[in-house]
């Protein structure tokens, strides 16, 4: 008995929900994965923020050390002034007093604006922390949401992979002995519809006497990719 399309088209129905359900099941992991790498990403950023704050407060600290290191020698040179014997002396001293006195000023100037940069760090470290926790807070949504999206696909899986057996129980035994093999190698590719005149799987140009087949429900193989053709509905 030569199958009827009718059956082809709903093996081809069902095969495209198959791969279409299965699809969705596998994108399900990814887009839990990429939305805990965004995640991951706003708590690096929050991470970054606070050592660069931490290297700043360090690079500050440091150069108010210095700044004492410069005042306490300044107070060293005041008295070496006071103590002067001549002219030259106290002029020597004196460049060295002005030259150290402009050192601390340019260091003053660098800590005010690592001081500045320090706030504004803060400032941005505030805002990041606001993102992370609401970005963390949807991940977790997210995940719950697509694991539970994940078990009714697989429920629905179950049901249309069920549908589809006893689809493929009712074929003639000879078109069961290409089917099977067919489907195995490419599944929901094994089939097209025919489109108009034409191959709904490559689309390319049909005989007249392949189309007259298909018209009158038979169905038969592009010839050009392989694809099992049948009367669309
Ligand atoms: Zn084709």
């Amino acid at each position: 008995m030569p199958v009827n399309d009718a059956i082809v088209r709903r093996l081809h129905q069902i095969l495209l929900q198959v791969a279409d359900i299965r699809g969705q099941i596998e994108r399900g992991p990814k887009q839990i994965k990429a939305s805990q790498t965004k995640a991951q990403q706003a708590r690096d950023g929050v991470a970054n923020c606070k050592d660069e704050i931490k290297k700043n407060r360090m690079e500050a600290d440091r150069k108010q050390l210095q700044q004492r290191q410069y005042e306490a020698k300044l107070y060293e040179w005041q008295g070496k002034l006071n103590a002067a014997n001549n002219n030259r002396e106290y002029q020597a001293v004196k460049d060295q007093i002005a030259a150290d006195t402009q050192a601390n000023s340019v260091l003053s100037d660098e800590i005010f604006e690592i001081l500045e940069h320090i706030d504004s760090l803060q400032n941005k470290l505030v805002g990041l922390e606001g993102e992370c926790k609401t970005i963390e807070e949807d991940t977790g949504k997210v995940q719950a949401k697509l694991q539970e999206r994940i078990l009714v696909l697989q429920g629905e899986l179950l049901r249309v992979e069920g549908e589809l057996k006893a689809a493929e129980g009712e074929l003639p035994e000879d078109f069961a002995a290409v089917y099977h093999p067919l489907v195995k190698t490419r599944a929901e590719e094994a089939f097209a519809p025919l489109d108009d005149r034409s191959c709904g799987g490559c689309n390319t140009g049909l005989p007249p006497r392949v189309v007259d087949q298909l018209r009158q429900g038979h169905p038969v193989p592009c010839s050009s990719c392989g694809r099992w053709l049948y009367r669309p509905e």
